[in-house]
């Protein structure tokens, strides 16, 4: 099976955990929570997330925050996706994080 290949370090991703949350935002805003597989790169440590499910775990909703923390395990952190944010800059770090971001 071909697996993701890190241009700069010319080594193949490793697998390093499956079920990821990753946050679809929009406006801003969360919208959709999906898991997918998070990869590393052994030589930078580069990451990605690939190989989504099909639909997402849940969309917005009044309890979608709660279930954002319910599907972060402790260590675990929550990868949040700004549409459009490679197009304008780093957009994504002028944003105010929601303070379940990054647990580690
Ligand atoms: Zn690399």
């Amino acid at each position: 099976m071909p697996r993701p290949v890190c241009v700069n370090c010319q080594c193949e991703f490793r697998r390093e955990k499956d079920d990821t949350g990753v946050v679809q935002m929009a406006d801003s805003k969360p919208y959709s929570l999906w898991g997918g597989d998070l990869w590393k790169c052994p030589g930078c440590e580069a990451e990605i997330v690939i190989v989504f499910g099909k639909v997402s775990i849940t969309k917005h909703q009044p309890e979608f925050e709660a279930a954002i923390k319910a599907h972060q395990r402790p260590g675990e952190r929550i990868v949040y996706v700004y549409e459009g944010a490679a197009d304008e800059g780093s957009k994504q770090n002028e944003i105010s994080r929601p303070i379940y971001d990054l647990t580690i």
